[in-house]
């Protein structure tokens, strides 16, 4: 099991688009575990923290240029509001220059109880209420999307598959790519045979310990051709080296086989 702390993890999201949130709230593990009680959404639209008749949250930037830029104070209202829902909140702010997003970090944020997600949009958001707010930005890759809503889906969603109770199969996030350093090994379902290409015979002996020992052998396997990089860092086994020396050694005879 994933170790994450028990309780209901809060999200506060500072958004314009509370709406698109409903993608997240309304389907498959994440509308699941919602009405299980694991995890609790709140939208705070800065909207309804202006003051003037247009209720604006945006404005041009100084020193020209493309674009508009958040201002400060709806969304440091929004905020406070969160945080007095949540005193203890960390605050992240979704933006291209963060830290990337990736299992190392979903599982420290995994920990935290509750966080207030800042999302952007336009050119982003004003350096001073970054500077005055925010403890941590964290990106989803190098690229820029239109705005933080689904950057921040994309983390929560990370997030909510480790709940204890969010999946029904509890093993099925301790065996995904990442969590072991590897990734996944190769799945099959029905049928056996598939114009020709079968599923491999071990799969359908029913010998749990020979399943096992190939699921090892094709998750060092593909993650040697695919990613490299993990394997770099990490000490093998006696059994991982025995066993990603005979994945390569099946790899050549197969290629050599082919030609
Ligand atoms: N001008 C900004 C820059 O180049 O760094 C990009 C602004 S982007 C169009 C608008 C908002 O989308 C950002 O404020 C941020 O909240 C969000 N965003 C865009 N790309 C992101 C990424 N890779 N990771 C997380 N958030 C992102």
């Amino acid at each position: 099991m994933i170790e994450a702390p028990e309780g209901c993890r809060r999200f506060d999201v500072i958004t314009i688009f509370p709406e698109m949130f409903a993608a997240l709230r309304d389907f498959g593990i994440s509308r699941r575990a919602a009405e299980r009680g694991l995890w609790s959404l709140h939208c705070w639209n800065p909207r309804d923290f202006t003051e003037d008749l247009h209720r604006s949250v945006d404005d041009r930037p100084y020193g020209g240029g493309p674009g508009m830029v958040m201002l400060a104070d709806p969304l440091s209202r929004a905020i406070g509001a969160a945080r007095r829902e949540s005193p203890a909140s960390r605050v992240i702010y979704l933006s291209p220059q963060g830290r990337a997003l990736d299992h190392e970090a979903v599982v420290r944020l995994a920990a935290c109880p509750s966080l207030v997600l800042l999302c952007g949009r336009y050119e982003g958001v004003d350096q001073r209420l970054l500077d005055e707010v925010v403890d941590e930005e964290v990106s989803v890759g190098d690229l820029v999307v239109s705005g933080g809503e689904l950057p921040a889906m994309l983390m929560m969603d990370a997030i909510i598959r480790l709940l204890p109770g969010a999946l029904n199969d509890a093993d099925s996030a301790v065996e995904d790519s990442f969590v072991d350093g590897l990734l996944d090994y190769p799945h099959y379902t029905r049928p056996e045979d598939r114009a020709g290409a079968k599923v491999p015979a071990v799969l359908l002996s029913g010998n749990h310990a020979a399943i096992r020992r190939w699921r090892l052998k094709q998750a060092l396997g593909v993650t040697s051709l695919k990613r490299p990089d993990l394997l770099a860092g990490r000490v093998l086994s006696k059994e991982e080296k025995l066993l990603l020396e005979e994945f390569r050694q099946e790899s050549r005879l197969a290629t050599f086989r082919e030609e």
